[in-house]
Formats: structure tokens, sequence, C-alpha cells
């Protein structure tokens, strides 16, 4: 879209001698006449700068919160320096407010092959409450200790999703740090249009919940919703904390998480995916990283694997 305006309006300066190869016949003369209607402004391409978005009309301390355990993982975050301040930060903020967020953990193309994945495997394998309230889950990845009368297969059933988890980025170096490198489960959780607010739970005693978002999820779209009010283990140290994290909102995650962000949080603290009330689904891919289970892939989030 912003080649068109460049190509109007360079128009006048080229009226020269020799116009021949001009390809775009889209603007021509009439652009100069006709006040081009304001181009829409481009997608905000980083999601930090989706986050400010999607948070404008936030409460002041809740978008601060929110700012503030966020960290924008560089273009290529490929480098060991930068990788490591990342993975520093995230640590910072696991053990100081219980969660922390990484912007574009996941690229543009690992979310439209995610989707891709789980549509496919969506009639398949989903599982849960899909009727009333409106919710799905699909399986890709179960460790072996997960086995059982209700879920009947180990390993991995998608190519994609294992790409993602397997690849190197801090946030697989900060859960490993931890403590919870054991991935249990890795699955697609849909909370679709007009889905209700999920119960209150928590994923585990110890360990952290990873939660990508593959859709732009403002408050209106289910976001997930932290309550820190209520008792949990600390995360880094499993003591117990009677509720209440200095500096954080009572409640967290109403907020927003553009698509491709990364929210970790304490899988003991409690939680909930809060009401779709959007017209489109809300997918998040979501890992369960815990301590190890003693089953073969224990410790496969350690560093080199
Ligand atoms: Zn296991």
């Amino acid at each position: 879209m912003g080649g068109r305006k460049k190509a109007s309006k360079g128009r006048p300066s080229r009226t020269q001698p020799a116009p021949a190869p001009l390809p775009p016949p889209t603007a021509k003369g009439r652009a100069a006449r006709t006040p081009p209607a304001p181009p829409p402004p481009p997608p905000p391409s980083s999601g930090a700068a989706r986050a400010a978005a999607l948070l404008a009309h936030y409460p002041e301390d809740e978008r601060r919160f929110l700012e503030t355990i966020a960290y924008a993982l560089p273009a290529a975050a490929s480098g060991r320096a930068a990788r490591e301040a990342a993975a520093a930060h995230a640590r910072r903020c696991l053990e100081r407010f219980q969660c922390c967020v990484f912007h574009d953990a996941l690229s543009e193309g690992d979310v439209a092959a995610l989707l891709g994945e789980c549509a496919a495997h969506e009639k398949v394998s989903a599982i849960g409450e899909r009727e009333a309230a409106k919710r799905s889950g699909t399986r890709l990845f179960n460790c072996p200790c997960q086995r059982g009368p209700s879920c009947a297969f180990d390993g991995w059933r998608s190519d994609v999703a294992r790409a993602v988890v397997a690849a190197a980025a801090p946030w697989r170096d900060v859960v490993a740090a931890l403590g919870f490198g054991h991935v249990a489960r890795v699955e697609v959780v849909t909370s679709h249009a007009g889905c209700r607010h999920q119960g209150w739970h928590v994923d585990g005693a110890r360990g952290v919940t990873a939660l990508f978002a593959l859709v732009d999820v403002d408050a209106r779209r289910g976001p997930t919703e932290l309550d820190f009010a209520a008792p949990f283990g600390d995360v880094a140290t499993g003591a117990k904390v009677k509720g209440g994290v200095p500096g954080a909102p009572a409640r967290v995650f109403a907020g927003a998480l553009p698509r491709g962000s990364l929210l970790l949080f304490n899988a003991n603290v409690s939680h909930r995916g809060t009401a779709n009330l959007s017209r489109g689904d809300r997918p998040v891919l979501v890992l369960d990283c815990s301590p190890p289970c003693g089953a073969s892939d224990a410790g496969f989030l350690c560093e080199g694997a």
C-alpha cells in the first residue's frame, strides 16, 4: 500500500521524454486533482507497538504493569548477548511478579504455520468442553508421563509446534534455569467467539505455563487473567505466598497480548481464560513446563537440547 503513494507523488517530476517502463496504471494523473484518501496506517510491525495499541484504553496501573514485565525481543534474537539479556529480564520479572511477556516470540510465519496446523488437527483430536463453553483444545505433544485413560498418545503430532518449541530462545533458558525444563503437554487452546469465563484454576504445584498468542488478544477476545490475590507457591522457591504481588495489580492480563507474544507465568498462580466477547476465535499455544518427570523427554528444554 505504501508504494502507491510514492508512485503518485513522484509522477510530476518524471514527466520527461522516456516514460516507457512505468507498469502500474493505478494512480495516473487523477491522483494530482483528487486528494487521495489518507492511506491507512500500516499495521504496527512489532509486538511492542501492537501491544501499545491494544492497551491504549487500559487502566493506567494495568497498562504500566504490562509494559514493565514485557520485553521486546530484537528482530534477530540470535545474538548471545541479546538472548542473555532477555532471559535475565524474564527471570527478574518471573521471580518478582510471577509472570513476564516476550513480544515477537513467534514470527508471523510461525503464527501462520501454527494456525494452519491446528486447523488440520482440530477435527481429529479436539478435546475438552466444546459445546456450551465453546472452548476446544488440540493436543500437539504429550510427554510419556501424560499417558493415561484420557490420553492415548505420547510424542509430537505437529512438526511446526515441535520446531517452535525446539528453537533456541530466551524463554527456554529461563524456564530451564528455574528447573522446569520438562514440557509435559503442548496444545492449542481455542476460546471460540461467545465463550464464557473459564473457571479459576492452577496448572500445577510447581512450574511455568507458556502461552503464545496466535491472534491479537485484546480485552474482548478472552485474554488470560491472573489472580494475584489468591495464595500461591512462589515460582522460584515454592514457598507459600498468602497472595498479593507487590507492584502488580490485583488481577492482570485481562490486558492484552498481541499475536506472536509469549506470556510466561507461575503455573501455581490462579488464572482463567476470560470470556471471548469478540466475533473471532482466540487460539493460543500453551506449554506446561514443570519439574522433571523421569520419563524419556525429561529435561528436554535444557541447554543444547
Ligand atoms: Zn513428563
